[in-house]
């Protein structure tokens, strides 16, 4: 569960979150579209918890995982494999749990050998696969996507979509800031439209998108 209630939040003196309250309830599955600098990812980031509240109430209940902009959070020095159980404790794994999904997460990735090299040498298509297959497999209560995904390939985008329908399932709450007006629709069944800092529109995501493309041709 999810419960935001008036929240602000400022870096200096810009304001980026003006006045946000919406609540998201277990088996949600939430888009949120908006121009670039609407402040969807800092959204996103204060409810993981990276970022404090100026003002206002933030309720977060249930085991995070979130996936945001690429190669945060991954040690460019250390291997593929290493960077997983890294990554497994960081979203709360034991190094027990994480152990034993440790062969399940790579299979998922298709990474192969190059689990063994540093990431250093990874293009931007190999992380979105290491860290989507780490971020969905520790079975989160809330998954949290920042666009990232989009930058994979067609066939592990497949499987990505695929992977996450299966989430959805669970009934658990995912949000994804998305470009993709598409997957707003196709996988979601709510939809926060971000506009200057607050939320314009709130509702079926056909129906947000159809008022945010209208706006966007004005
Ligand atoms: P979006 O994801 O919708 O493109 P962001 O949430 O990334 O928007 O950014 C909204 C605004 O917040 C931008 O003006 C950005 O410069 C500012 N911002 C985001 N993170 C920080 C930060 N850590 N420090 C200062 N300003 C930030
Ligand atoms: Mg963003």
């Amino acid at each position: 569960m999810i419960k935001v209630k008036n929240l602000k939040k400022q870096f200096g003196n810009n304001v980026v979150l003006k006045d946000i309250s919406v609540a998201i309830e277990k088996g949600e599955v939430i888009s949120v579209i908006g121009p670039s600098g609407s402040g969807k990812s800092t959204f996103l980031k204060m409810i993981s918890g990276i970022y404090p509240p100026t003002n206002g109430i933030l309720d977060v209940s249930g085991k995070i995982s979130s996936m945001f902009e690429l190669a945060t959070g991954f040690e460019m020095e250390s291997s593929g494999w290493d960077n997983i159980y890294l990554r497994g404790l960081m979203l709360g794994e034991t190094p027990k749990s994480i152990k034993e999904k440790m062969k399940e997460i790579a299979e998922f990735s298709e990474l192969g050998e190059f689990l063994d090299m540093p990431v250093k040498y990874y293009s931007s298509g190999m992380f979105v696969r290491l860290a989507f297959s780490v971020s969905t497999a520790i079975k989160p209560d809330i998954l949290l996507l920042d666009e990232v995904v989009a930058a994979g390939d067609a066939s592990f985008l497949k499987k990505a979509e695929k992977r996450m329908n299966e989430m959805i399932d669970i009934a658990k709450i995912m949000v994804l800031v998305t470009h993709s007006m598409n997957t707003a629709k196709d996988l979601t069944n709510r939809c926060l439209w971000f506009e200057k800092g607050e939320i314009l529109m709130d509702g079926q995501p056909e129906k947000v998108i159809e008022e945010y493309l209208k706006n966007m041709k004005e």
